[in-house]
């Protein structure tokens, strides 16, 4: 398409961040709007596997300068006794790295290089509300922080506005639902060997995930489970007290790690099934969490907003029409993210199986070399960018 056509970045996320660079750099003018006055991480830990690290690049971020530590393997442990299941190597055939780091990190510099961009306008304060057809184009709603309105016009919307998405709901999709699982987060503020590299403790029904993050001076971690009707389950902060009762026969370094870790939180998880192609609205793209949030049980989320920020803006750049640009989208994408929801809801099972059956998984992945659990994921950390 002309790169005259005006392109509208809704949200200022990971996803909408990625987007509007990857726009920018194929030559765009990119309006990046988002309803927050400040942009704050939300979270702490995030792993980035090689297949987006390749976006990253391609997008001119420095990579060494996001204080992430590289891990080499995946060790998966006995919820029990912490013994070494199975150790799986993470770096991509191709020795791209697999990164720890907190997201906060990722998402300073994602906004340093838009503010260097000359092509994006970035307006905080300003909330979506809803979108329409206006001839050729699209007209985007907007509410400011003072409460007046104002509206958008662009050949090209992306709806990067996250799992609660306000372009989504004011068309009509269903709302995300609730997965039935909780994430408790928190960090511990202490040196860590940036060796151990991403550690993933399965048990019965639950399994846990720390990692180092800050170049090494911070713990990441993450314990998953079934929510229940206990406080601690709601979304907010959560009991520590709580949370070494609920993994008490658990491994005594995790417990060690729960009990020296910061306040923890609450974060219940939700999903999107991915059927938001508004085809009345062509010029409409929905990417990331607002198109297909999913549980985080591959570490796959933010991967693949930014694997859609960079498809999005290759598939608009080398199409006649916007309806071209979303048939070439969805074809490069659909079958990929099929294909990583897939791959979730097998971790989700395997991760998450009752207790005889859980004995049996661990049995069955210590028999199993690292490198072929590693070729498992190959087609997922392999993928190169459009
Ligand atoms: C416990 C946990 C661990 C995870 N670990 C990993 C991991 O290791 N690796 C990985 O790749 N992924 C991981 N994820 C997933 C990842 O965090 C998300 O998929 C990713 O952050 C989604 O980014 P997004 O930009 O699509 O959405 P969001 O981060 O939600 O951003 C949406 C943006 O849009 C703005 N917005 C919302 N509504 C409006 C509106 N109406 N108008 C304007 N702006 C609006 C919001 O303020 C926000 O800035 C994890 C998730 C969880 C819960």
């Amino acid at each position: 398409m002309e790169r005259s056509t005006a392109i509208l970045v809704v949200g200022a996320g990971i996803a909408g961040l990625s987007a509007a660079l990857a726009f920018a750099r194929a030559g765009f003018a990119v309006d990046l709007v988002e309803r927050s006055s400040r942009l704050e991480a939300v979270g702490a830990g995030l792993q980035l596997s090689p297949n987006v690290l390749r976006v990253l690049a391609g997008l001119g971020l420095d990579l060494g300068r996001l204080n992430a530590v590289a891990a080499r393997t995946v060790t998966l442990r006995s919820s029990s006794s912490g013994r070494v299941i199975a150790t799986v190597p993470v770096v991509s055939s191709d020795g791209t790295a697999y990164l720890s780091l907190h997201r906060a990190d990722l998402q300073r510099a994602l906004l340093d290089a838009v503010a260097a961009e000359p092509r994006i306008a970035l307006t905080l304060g300003s909330r979506c509300t809803g979108v329409t057809r206006d001839g050729t184009d699209l007209a985007v709603a907007f509410q400011n922080a003072d409460g007046s309105l104002n509206s958008r016009r662009a050949g090209v919307v992306i709806a990067a506005d996250g799992v609660g998405s306000a372009l989504a709901a004011s068309l009509g999709f269903p709302s995300a639902v609730a997965s039935g699982d909780v994430a408790w987060r928190m960090t511990v503020d202490r040196p860590c060997s940036p060796q151990a590299g991403i550690e993933a403790w399965l048990g019965p029904k639950r399994h846990a995930v720390a990692y180092p993050i800050q170049s090494g001076q911070t713990t990441n971690l993450v314990l998953i489970g079934p929510r229940g009707d206990a406080a601690d389950d709601l979304p907010g902060s959560a009991t520590k007290a709580a949370l070494l009762q609920r993994f008490r026969r658990w491994d005594r370094r995790l417990l060690g790690l729960i009990d020296a870790a910061g306040p923890a939180m609450a974060w219940p998880l939700s999903t999107i099934e991915p059927d938001r192609s508004a085809r009345h609205l062509p010029g409409l793209m929905f990417i990331g969490d607002a198109a297909h949030a999913m549980l985080p049980y591959a570490a796959q989320g933010a991967a693949m907003a930014i694997e859609d920020g960079w498809t999005a803006a290759w598939a608009v750049g080398g199409a006649t029409s916007p309806r071209d640009a979303a048939e070439r989208y969805h074809a490069v994408r659909d079958n990929r993210l099929r294909r990583v929801r897939k791959r979730v809801a097998f971790h989700r099972r395997v991760y998450h199986l009752p207790a005889p059956l859980a004995l049996a998984r661990d049995t069955v992945l210590g028999f199993r070399s690292g490198e072929s659990l590693a070729r498992d994921l190959g087609w997922l950390y392999d993928w190169t960018p459009p």
